[in-house]
């Protein structure tokens, strides 16, 4: 019997409730399914041994034999450590625990041979190696090992609950045991022969236990294959790629607002990336598509502008608009920012956010739904079901990391107005039209082509009838624009006025019978339902008085009104702003083809913000540099890092500068007097909006918080940005600190306060921040330093949460991906095919405990 892949990683021989916990919390590993599937993040050669005289500073793992000599305590600031000197014949090292120090001195003996294995230190003069992995060597030998052995990702907490790489290796080779190694293909058989791959069983064992570098290699690229191939079919099925085939809102006119804006209540010069970006929303929404485009700009480049001219062009088209903000006190600031611009332009603007009262929200609810206000800003209150929008075209998302996806789905259903009324009764014409277009919703994605095909062929073959009226139709002389054969939903209308809603069909003569008669009247129903008045002439009424048809049209376009696009199951277009800099080769692989604009370029007359990077011993300079910026009116940021390994001792940090920092700017006393304001992510959200407000509203001079205020606040005033425990912070992290500042006319500081000890790695995101200012150029510094199973790493940038390939290491590997993924709808859109059952089996299975989403939000 084979193992099911989806037990519980609690019944893995070895395992037991404890470390399953362990597992489960640290690594996200559930099942046994989720243990295969933790990749190593690198391999090490162990059947080298070091001498403690060739031991390096800055190196890698290192394997080396020797001998306890003695252990001795050593107090510290907060807790003791144990320590244990090392030696063998060429040296002497320490060995280091800062946990579990009872249990380690009992169990290991001084004066018997071991074998340790682990992180090198270079402190005072000596190499030191914390938490080693210790075996004796009567047990190490018995062990066989290949050259290379697996590095797993690993947690401070996992090590420290004695869950080390050779724990993990050895409950890995259990798993193998328990399955005999066999795992279910996922890839069909002419894949794996085209692509020459390896099977998934043989795949899956050396990339755990490789037997040589070549079979390691193979296995690496099967994998990152079958991860990446899975990601591209998702993309394509969900319609994320060639999204141009789902059909947008046409905003064909530029108007009054956007042109009045423009000429008259521009408060400055747009720079020429905002011109450029401009350019590119306009012409996407221009186009009969959707649009789904991604905004990226630093701080300060001024994105938000681009959002309202943006709007301004939903406006001129007789769309509402909305801006969602993943604060409360940011929506705010939009709210305010937007009402200023509004207001020459008479355009209705209101807010809506947790705090809105009873009374607010009504009439916010009913003026939406009655097309009275033009624009809606808000927290993901927007969301609830009873905000219902006239006709939404255009959403914009601003900060968007900080949303998830069901939210992001949800606005985007809000573009459709009857997807929110009341179900009229059953199997009423209405209804049926309704579940017809449910069923061609859900088909969409390849009826589409077909569609088009159709539509093609359609022109070429129209009849005698259609070619005449065509003509007349063209000729403008009704002085409406008329499109022929226009997809509109699943259907292809004869033809069409978007602007007059109205549908012409001119029917051959096979529309006599009862069948057809019903079929069109659906039809109707369902064009009906989506806005669109439809009339309908047969061909002889075209032939024979073309004069007659075309002066019935006439009428009928007089008594429709004018302007109103309605469309009604289109999605509204969709902007996602966001300053977090993806660089573009990995945001398209990510997003699939989504659409990218950049603002590259900061408006001119921006003082750059000046980095400079200080030891903790030089903190009273620091806090002197504070106390004269407050001096001149300026406030000032203190930021702590909160890394959810270690939480109890970073809150803890946290207090204990909140303390020094209260006691060095005192509320009260002889001299100058301070009032400090502290926020953590352990607060409630209505007390943390209170502190901030009151730092927003310079009440008071001091931010002491951890990261929660990554995202959003706008206090221009603040010019000093203080970045404690430095080096534990991600490079974009460390970036989005720093664009809290230099938001002001006056001169910004950031300063990155660290300890002595630093990594390699550290320093260059140290120096990176000190040298440049540039979010891109960060971005790129950042993915380079980052590797692909950085577990601290991904879960800070929110994006990258693949398990083994890289995007951009493995960009080849994603375009063979994308290309197969491609090629196999291409010939069996639903996976129909009994060859490609598998494909759909692994990605039904995959998408239950997986979604594309989970690399997007
Ligand atoms: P972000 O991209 O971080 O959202 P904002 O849109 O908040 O940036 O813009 C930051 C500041 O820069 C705002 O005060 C805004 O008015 C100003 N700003 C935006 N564009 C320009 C420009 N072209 N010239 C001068 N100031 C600008
Ligand atoms: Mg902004």
């Amino acid at each position: 019997m084979s193992v099911n892949l989806q037990t519980p990683i609690d019944y893995l021989k070895g395992v037991g409730p404890n470390r399953a916990d362990l597992l489960r919390s640290e690594l996200k590993i559930n099942t046994y399914q989720d243990l295969i599937n933790l990749f190593p993040n690198r391999y090490i050669d162990r059947t080298r041994y070091f001498k403690i005289s060739e031991l390096q500073q800055n190196s890698a793992e290192m394997q080396v034999i020797g001998e306890i000599t003695g252990f001795k305590e050593v107090a510290q600031k907060r807790a003791k450590r144990l320590v244990a000197t090392f030696r063998d014949e060429t040296g002497t090292m320490e060995l280091v625990w800062f946990r579990g120090q009872k249990w380690i001195r009992e169990s290991l003996k001084t004066k018997t041979p071991y074998v340790i294995f682990g992180k090198t230190n270079w402190y005072n003069g000596k190499f030191s190696m914390p938490h080693p992995d210790i075996e004796l060597v009567a047990e190490h030998d018995k062990n066989l090992r290949s050259a290379m052995q697996a590095i797993y990702p690993s947690t401070e907490k996992l090590n420290n609950k004695g869950i080390s790489n050779r724990v993990m290796g050895k409950i890995m080779q259990q798993l193998f045991l328990d399955t005999k190694g066999q795992f279910a293909e996922t890839l069909p058989q002419n894949t794996l022969d085209e692509l020459r791959l390896i099977s998934k069983s043989e795949a899956l064992f050396n990339v755990h236990f490789p037997k040589n570098q070549e079979l390691l290699s193979k296995a690496q690229f099967r994998l990152k294959f079958e991860e990446l191939f899975y990601i591209q079919l998702q993309l394509i099925l969900k319609n994320l790629i060639n999204k141009s085939k789902i059909k947008g809102h046409i905003f064909d006119k530029v108007g009054r607002y956007f042109n009045t804006f423009y000429k008259d209540h521009l408060p400055f010069e747009l720079t020429n990336a905002q011109k450029r970006v401009l350019k590119e929303i306009r012409s996407d929404l221009g186009s009969n598509a959707q649009m789904n485009r991604l905004l990226q700009g630093d701080v300060g480049s001024g994105k938000t502008i681009v959002a309202f001219m943006s709007m301004l062009m939903g406006l001129d088209n007789g769309f509402q608009c909305c801006l969602m903000a993943p604060t409360e006190i940011l929506s705010v600031q939009h709210y305010n920012g937007l009402l200023e611009l509004c207001k020459p332009l008479n355009i209705s603007i209101k807010l809506l956010t947790g705090s809105s009262k009873t009374s607010e929200r009504r009439e916010i609810h009913e003026s939406l739904e009655n097309g009275d206000l033009q624009i809606l800003v808000g927290t993901h209150a927007l969301l609830e079901d009873k905000v219902k929008f006239k006709n939404l075209g255009l959403a914009i998302i601003d900060e968007q990391h900080r949303f998830g996806v069901k939210q992001r789905a949800k606005l985007w259903k809000k573009g459709s107005p009857e997807s929110s009324t009341q179900s009229p009764p059953r199997s009423s014409p209405r209804e049926d039209a309704k579940s017809v277009l449910k069923k061609y919703a859900t088909a969409r994605p390849s009826t589409y082509g077909l569609m088009k095909e159709l539509q093609q062929k359609n022109k070429k073959n129209s009849t005698e009838a259609e070619r005449i009226l065509w003509e007349h139709l063209r000729a403008k002389k009704l002085d409406t624009k008329f499109r022929r054969q226009h997809i509109i939903d699943e259907f292809i209308v004869d033809f069409v006025s978007i602007e007059k809603n109205l549908v012409i069909e001119v029917d051959g003569g096979y529309h006599n019978t009862e069948a057809q008669k019903e079929i069109d009247e659906l039809r109707t129903a369902i064009l009906n339902d989506l806005g669109f008045e439809v009339i309908r002439f047969t061909n002889e009424q075209v032939i024979g008085d073309i004069d007659k048809t075309v002066e019935s049209i006439a009428n009928k376009l007089k008594s429709l009104p004018h302007g109103e696009i309605r469309g009604a199951s289109l999605p509204p277009h969709i902007l996602v702003m966001t300053a977090t800099p993806i660089p573009r080769t990995l945001a398209m692989s990510v997003y699939g083809d989504l659409d990218i604009s950049v603002i590259d370029e900061l408006p001119a007359g921006r003082k750059p913000i000046k980095t400079v990077h200080r030891y903790d011993t030089n903190r009273l300079k620091v806090f002197r540099f504070m106390k004269d910026e407050i001096a001149k009116g300026r406030q000032v940021y203190v930021v702590y890092p909160l890394i959810q390994e270690s939480e109890v001792l970073d809150y803890k940090d946290l207090m204990d500068g909140y303390e020094s920092i209260s006691r060095e700017f005192p509320p009260d006393g002889s001299g100058p007097t301070y009032q400090i304001s502290i926020v953590h992510g352990k607060m409630k959200p209505a007390d943390k909006e209170y502190e901030m407000q009151r730092f927003a509203r310079g009440e008071t001079q001091i931010m002491v918080a951890t990261t929660v205020i990554e995202v959003g606040v706008n206090v221009p005033n603040a010019s000093v940005m203080v970045i404690e425990s430095a080096e534990r912070f991600g490079l974009s992290q460390l970036h989005q600190l720093r664009g809290r500042v230099g938001r002001g006319a006056e001169q910004s500081y950031c300063i990155l306060m660290t300890s002595f000890k630093l990594s390699s790695d550290s320093k260059t995101r140290l120096e990176t921040m000190v040298k440049s200012n540039d979010g891109f150029e960060i971005a790129e510094v950042d993915l380079k330093l980052r590797g692909p199973g950085d577990i601290m790493g991904t879960q800070q940038s929110g994006v990258l949460n693949l398990r083994i390939a890289d995007l951009v290491k493995d960009k080849d590997i994603l375009q063979h991906a994308r290309y197969t993924a491609k090629s196999i709808l291409k010939t069996d859109p639903t996976l129909a095919l009994p060859e490609h059952q598998m494909i759909l089996n692994t990605y039904r299975e995959m998408s239950k405990f997986r979604n594309i989403w989970n690399y997007i939000s």
